[in-house]
């Protein structure tokens, strides 16, 4: 991509030109107006960068006049740099043609802000496009376009088509882009509400509408309707282009930060060294536990389970090796309750479960379960061995009633020699 420099200084003909070169783009330099014409009569350049003051009384804003009235190089954007502040004093230099204003001390914004619009320029989007245009010559152009900026495209004729193969299809479109007027019983209008019914979040979905006509009305009322944009027959293709890539850069962004703060969110939510839910996400999800249990009257049980000695685990064969029986442990418990069981790891080697629908014989069952598993198994090649404390909701119960009965009911096991499992209602040895 290249960059026409005009500019008569030596020294900022080769400041600029490091900074542009820095970010890749390749420069031209012309040190008047004269030169920069003949510059551009020579050479294709995708910006002209020109400084404010230039030699033989001719300016950068005369420059770009001169730039914007010659078919050639009509499209070419072009930069003012100044020293000077920007204000109103330059309105006459958006007037003359000038695309946008810098201050020199800006450089560097500049250069990166050219190398972002160069990107947009080359207007590779991978995007996949539902397309409804009823006039082949338009569909065959927009199409011939899309697919060179790499976009897939499936064309329909007819809006009620597209709608039957949008709500069957299984493919996550970036884009849908219709026609206002379009041939058949679904007009575009139509279309676009019943997508819109289907995906009312623009930013899920965007919709660029073609339309035949141009008017204040028109716009706000497909604005209002759910469309995103909208673009006027004939289609100019870099406005096409232009529209095109903010929507799907916009859409592509958005999908990123939600897949993000899903992930931050997973984050938060799980203990990093077993996988397992943290104290913060249980508190977070309990609520929904008690209340199904209230609503359909069905039992909740809740277990709190401790290593025994664990600080001797550590103390005798290091944390690392404590680390490794804390995440064996937590596959264990995975494997002993059940997926709609809630199992987290509420702090150092103590571990919480709360089972869903289970009555106090079930929830002493499967204590017992994993607790003579690991007596009867040696865990990272230790003997390991734990105690578990048990409580069961009544009416009133809430988390940190329930929490406290198993506490307490875990402590008797402790107190009581350790490994077993001794419920709050009946505070006696279950199994030794
Ligand atoms: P008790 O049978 O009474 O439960 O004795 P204990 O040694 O298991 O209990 P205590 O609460 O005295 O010690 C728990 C130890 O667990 C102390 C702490 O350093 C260790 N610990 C806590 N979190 C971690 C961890 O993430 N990794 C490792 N390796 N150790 C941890
Ligand atoms: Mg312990
Ligand atoms: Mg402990």
């Amino acid at each position: 991509m290249k960059v026409l420099v005009v500019e008569s200084s030596r020294f900022h003909q080769i400041m600029i030109s490091q900074i542009f070169n820095n970010e890749g783009l390749v420069v031209r330099i012309a040190s008047n107006c004269d030169e920069a014409i003949a510059a551009l009569e020579n050479e294709t350049m995708d910006f002209v960068c020109t400084a404010y003051h230039l030699p033989y009384g001719l300016d950068g804003i005369k420059l770009a006049q001169l730039i914007r009235t010659a078919p050639k190089t009509k499209d070419i954007p072009v930069i003012l740099l100044t020293s000077n502040q920007i204000d109103n004093s330059f309105d006459h230099a958006y007037h003359s043609g000038v695309t946008e204003i810098y201050n020199r001390s800006n450089i560097t914004t500049l250069s990166k802000d050219l190398k972002r619009s160069i990107q947009t320029k080359r207007h590779e989007i991978n995007a996949s496009v539902l397309f409804i245009e009823d006039s082949k010559t338009v569909a065959a152009m927009m199409t011939k376009q899309m697919e060179s900026m790499k976009m897939v495209v499936e064309h329909f004729f007819s809006a009620a088509e597209a709608l039957e193969k949008f709500k069957k299809s299984s493919i996550e479109y970036d884009i849908i882009i219709t026609d206002l007027l379009v041939a058949g019983t679904l007009s575009g209008m139509g279309f676009v509400r019943e997508i819109r019914k289907l995906i009312p979040d623009r930013s899920k979905l965007p919709i660029l509408v073609i339309s035949g006509f141009d008017d204040v009305t028109r716009r706000i009322e497909l604005l209002n309707m759910g469309a995103n944009d909208y673009i006027v027959k004939p289609i100019v293709k870099e406005e096409l282009v232009a529209r095109l890539s903010n929507l799907v850069t916009t859409k592509q962004l958005f999908d990123q930060v939600k897949i993000q703060q899903e992930q931050l969110y997973q984050l938060a939510m799980t203990d990093q060294l077993t996988g397992l839910y943290n104290r913060h996400s249980l508190v977070q999800l309990l609520p929904k536990y008690f209340s199904h249990s209230v609503r359909h009257s069905t039992p909740l049980s809740l277990l709190v389970l401790d290593i025994d000695h664990f600080k001797h685990i550590n103390d005798d064969h290091g944390h690392t090796k404590g680390d490794n029986v804390l995440r064996k442990f937590g596959q264990l418990i995975t494997a002993n309750f059940r997926s709609e069981d809630l199992i987290a790891r509420y702090g150092g080697e103590e571990f919480v479960v709360i089972m869903a629908n289970s009555p106090h014989d079930d929830a002493i069952e499967k204590a017992e379960q994993l607790r003579t598993h690991i007596e009867s198994h040696l865990i990272e090649g230790l003997k390991v061995t734990i105690s578990i404390g048990v409580a069961c909701a009544d009416n009133n119960s809430n988390f940190e009633l329930m929490f406290n009965q198993a506490d307490t009911a875990l402590y008797h096991a402790k107190d009581s020699g350790r490994n077993q499992t001794i419920t709050f209602s009946s505070p006696e040895v279950v199994v030794q």
